[in-house]
């Protein structure tokens, strides 16, 4: 684990400090994602568990007879329509090939590069026949980071760490008898070039109602989004991007033996 990462706190503490997950998807990407991660879950099992189900927005609505859900913040974990428990990732409580199908969505980029091994062995232990796991699709960390005025740190809003592929996600899974990918939610990709003139050069950030920093805990940010400036960036990558070519998100069945 580097220096950075263990000084970083975990993006649980962000999600317990601030409403940032309590409302339902109200947006239709995220509507999207949630009907193309459940329609990645084979017809015929009866009992699944959600790993980092968060209030349980996918948890809810997931058609299986026997459903329940673990996450690290009790806020979320109060929420639940289902039975749920505190637990991490990296030490489930529950027996091996205990549950058919364990379902694991936009957790794994919030684990370190050391964790996500781990974790993706304890979702592959519990689970009897699938593994479920979505993640955002090669994401451009910075399109989603700001800088604390205070401590003058650049950070992800969300708490990602990683932007994730094909290739990483094969190789949490390398016992998996087959691997089944899906794509959600078609995008517009930000030019490499434009985003760090936006950020490094323009200092222009993206903006989240419930933005915390992780490294001095400021809540004090300015919505660059609102700035003329920013626009102009915007407009400016949809010239040189003019169609929505790739995918936010990337959806796998890990299909066991
Ligand atoms: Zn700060």
């Amino acid at each position: 684990m580097s220096e950075a990462d263990r000084q970083l706190p975990s993006s649980v503490e962000i999600f317990e400090a601030t409403p940032i997950h309590d409302q339902e998807p109200d947006r239709e990407s995220h509507r999207t994602r949630i009907a193309d991660t459940l329609a990645m879950i084979p017809h015929g099992h009866r009992s699944l568990l959600e790993v980092g189900c968060g209030p349980g927005y996918l948890l809810h609505r997931a058609p299986l007879a026997r459903t329940f859900g673990t996450d690290l913040s009790r806020r979320s974990v109060r929420r639940l329509r289902r039975p749920g428990a505190v637990a991490s990732v990296l030490a489930l409580p529950f027996a091996s090939k205990s549950v058919d199908v364990v379902l694991c969505a936009e957790t794994l980029e919030h684990l370190t590069a050391l964790e996500r091994p781990r974790a993706a062995r304890e979702l592959a232990r519990v689970a009897r026949h699938h593994v479920v796991v979505s993640v955002p699709y090669r994401e451009r960390l910075l399109e989603s980071s700001a800088r604390c005025p205070r401590c003058r740190r650049v950070f992800h809003l969300h708490g990602h760490r990683d932007s994730l592929d094909e290739a990483d996600l094969r190789g949490l899974f390398p016992t998996a008898r087959r691997l089944v990918f899906d794509y959600s939610w078609p995008v517009r990709p930000y030019n490499r070039a434009l985003l760090r003139l936006r950020t490094g050069t323009f200092g222009l950030w993206k903006h989240t109602a419930y933005t915390v920093c992780p490294h001095c805990g400021n809540q004090e940010f300015p919505n660059d989004q609102t700035r003329p400036l920013y626009r102009v960036f915007s407009g400016l990558n949809q010239v040189l991007n003019p169609r929505r070519s790739a995918f936010n998100w990337l959806l796998l069945r890990a299909e066991l033996e």
